[in-house]
């Protein structure tokens, strides 16, 4: 499961006689340079502060942000949830903010927030590729080094019990098939109905996102962390705008408001309904209903997946911060999707996620500011609709499945251009709930 660490940048490792000094490090003055860090020779004690004060600054913004306003609640502890996917990222992010609050409470201080971590387990989709309970070994790793911080497991299976996604989306137009109900249904609907990688790796991404953002409000939580790089916004941003999803891109690349949907199919007994869809196959209606929005953060996006993978394999400690936590070293591809399909042989197995991923590796080596500047260009993109203050509503627009605003004359025109103007329309916004252009794709193919 873990690939070998591969100490490529020459930091010295514990007991080997450091190599002749070669030059020092540009920062400090007194240290020699083990490390490129931009294109500037560093010790790695300045790496490794680099890479603390970026997440930290991201953080400070959070505590600002979501500060009660007019409450006089600002003195009340923050509490954050974060989105563990057991990878690099999510876990140097876990470790930064255990520094910080461990810093904060050797000053004398109160710790900065409370953090509950969860990982969302989706191994039994692919049960060949962990054995069973692996998972859960895996996390009480991480609960022995951090055991200030709670952590949870929440099996994939639990998204079907929630209403933030809108289920009749996954109603297909001419056959007899229902939402799944079971956690052998959800397993059918990943292998029987999404017939692309692509499919199948974006709607475990969004069944993830839904399940995070549900345990953060039932954690009353104030603010949903993200472990995105800036190479990870990067790829999401491409990956996104392929499968016509687009002009999401501000909601889901951008630090700040969601908006949270709830679509239920009881009739309340007092009407908060913004939209009331019969449907045409039975008699209930549908209410979608906007119930109240999540703030989601990136507190690692200024920095770069390969710096992370440096920090994580070289930096912190023997055993390394990756090799005790068992970490993935994503060398390669290493998604879920990927460890079912070990074997890649052509392209046309690879999820789109994948081939960015592949992309954005070679381009992060070699042209770093690339992979910034992309994810600084989508960070430019404007909120369209209600503005940050105010998350679009799913009043008039919003996907049932990603829940992400609707830009219905966009899916037109994506539509039209990848050639798919045959899609029965009537069927799609109607019976099986409205969604934007991206997730159509992905669940009818
Ligand atoms: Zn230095
Ligand atoms: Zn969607």
């Amino acid at each position: 499961m873990q690939q070998p660490d591969t100490p490529s940048s020459g930091v010295a490792s514990g007991g080997a006689a450091p190599p002749a000094p070669a030059s020092l490090c540009v920062k400090c003055h007194l240290h020699e340079a083990t490390l490129d860090s931009r294109s500037q020779r560093v010790c790695s004690d300045c790496f490794t502060k680099f890479i603390s004060a970026k997440c930290i600054k991201q953080v400070g913004i959070i505590g600002k942000d979501i500060r009660n306003p007019g409450t006089g609640a600002a003195s009340q502890k923050k509490k954050y949830l974060l989105g563990l996917s057991l990878g690099v990222s999510s876990s140097v992010l876990v470790h930064l903010l255990n520094e910080n609050v461990e810093y904060q409470l050797a000053k004398g201080r109160n710790a900065p927030f409370d953090l509950v971590i969860v990982h969302v387990d989706s191994s039994g989709l692919y049960p060949s590729s962990s054995s069973p309970g692996s998972v859960q070994e895996t996390l009480e790793g991480y609960r022995k080094r951090y055991p200030r911080f709670e952590f949870r497991l929440v099996p994939l299976s639990a998204v079907l019990d929630l209403d933030t996604v809108d289920w009749r989306t996954l109603i297909l137009p001419s056959s007899a098939v229902t939402p799944p109900e079971n956690e052998q249904q959800l397993h059918a609907l990943f292998f029987d109905r999404l017939s692309s990688p692509t499919s199948r790796a974006d709607i475990l991404r969004l069944f993830t996102r839904h399940l995070l953002i549900s345990s953060a409000r039932t954690e009353s939580c104030h603010a949903l962390l993200l472990g995105h790089t800036t190479t990870a916004l990067a790829e999401l941003t491409l990956a996104e705008t392929a499968k016509g999803r687009g002009f999401s891109l501000p909601w889901q690349v951008n630090d700040g408001p969601v908006a949270v949907v709830s679509h239920s199919t009881a009739v309340p007994t007092e009407p908060i309904t913004t939209t009331t869809t019969p449907t045409s196959q039975s008699s209930n209606a549908t209410t979608t209903t906007t119930e109240s929005q999540i703030q989601v953060y990136h507190p690692l996006r200024d920095l770069l997946r390969k710096e992370l993978v440096i920090y994580a394999t070289e930096l912190m400690g023997t055993p390394s911060l990756a090799s005790d936590l068992n970490i993935m070293i994503p060398n390669h591809p290493s998604s879920a999707t990927q460890q079912a399909a070990a074997a890649v042989v052509s392209h046309k197995d690879l999820s789109i996620e994948e081939v960015m991923f592949r992309y954005f590796a070679e381009v992060e080596e070699n042209y770093p500011s690339v992979v910034a500047n992309v994810a600084r260009t989508t960070g430019k993109l404007v909120r369209l609709l209600g503005g940050d203050s105010e998350p679009a509503t799913g009043s008039h627009s919003s996907c049932g499945m990603c829940t992400m605003p609707l830009d219905e004359q966009g899916d037109e025109r994506w539509r039209g251009e990848l050639g798919d103007e045959d899609v029965e329309d009537d069927m799609t916004r109607s019976s099986a709930g409205r969604i934007c252009y991206g997730c159509e794709r992905s669940i009818r193919g």
